[in-house]
């Protein structure tokens, strides 16, 4: 049964609405169905630009992969500060252990800024190797190089 544009039930074949008046139209009918096109249609992949669901993928790897190297630049930069800020013209670093070991007997009978000072000291004008002979001589009851005395008193 054909129904008004007010949602009024007329008899069929009716051109104006019983209840309402209105022009009663009869819907037109469904466009021809329009087959999809076949295989052969489709391009050969990679002849036409990708859709743009993979679009935004590739760009969200570009997106990642700059965010990774901003990030590895910046880790660089502040092991760069790092390495910088500490000792920066010393090239002639002894091993750590040998470091801690100056550090702790020195630490009995001096503030630690004097120890670090003066073991910065040392480090620029005493090679490794004369550094543990006087070391070992220490342990033996040696006397203290003129250079550690020099040290202690450029850092006090
Ligand atoms: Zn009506």
């Amino acid at each position: 049964m054909p129904w008004c544009p007010n949602g009024h039930e007329n008899y069929a074949g009716a051109a104006f609405c019983s209840t309402c008046g209105s022009p009663i139209y009869v819907a037109p009918a469904p466009p021809n169905y329009q087959p999809p096109p076949g295989p052969g249609f489709y391009p050969v992949p990679g002849a036409f630009p990708q859709p743009a669901s993979s679009q935004v993928r590739s760009n969200a790897k570009v997106y990642w992969a700059t965010g990774l190297v901003v990030a590895l630049v910046g880790i660089a930069i502040a092991l760069f500060l790092v390495v910088n800020s500490d000792d920066s013209n010393n090239a002639n670093q002894y091993p750590a252990n040998v470091q801690t070991n100056f550090l702790n007997s020195c630490e009995v009978n001096a503030p630690v800024a004097v120890c670090d000072c003066a073991l910065d000291y040392i480090e620029r004008r005493v090679s490794l190797a004369d550094f543990q002979v006087a070391e070992t001589d220490l342990r033996n009851g040696g006397a203290p190089p003129q250079w550690l005395y020099d040290a202690i008193g450029a850092c006090r």
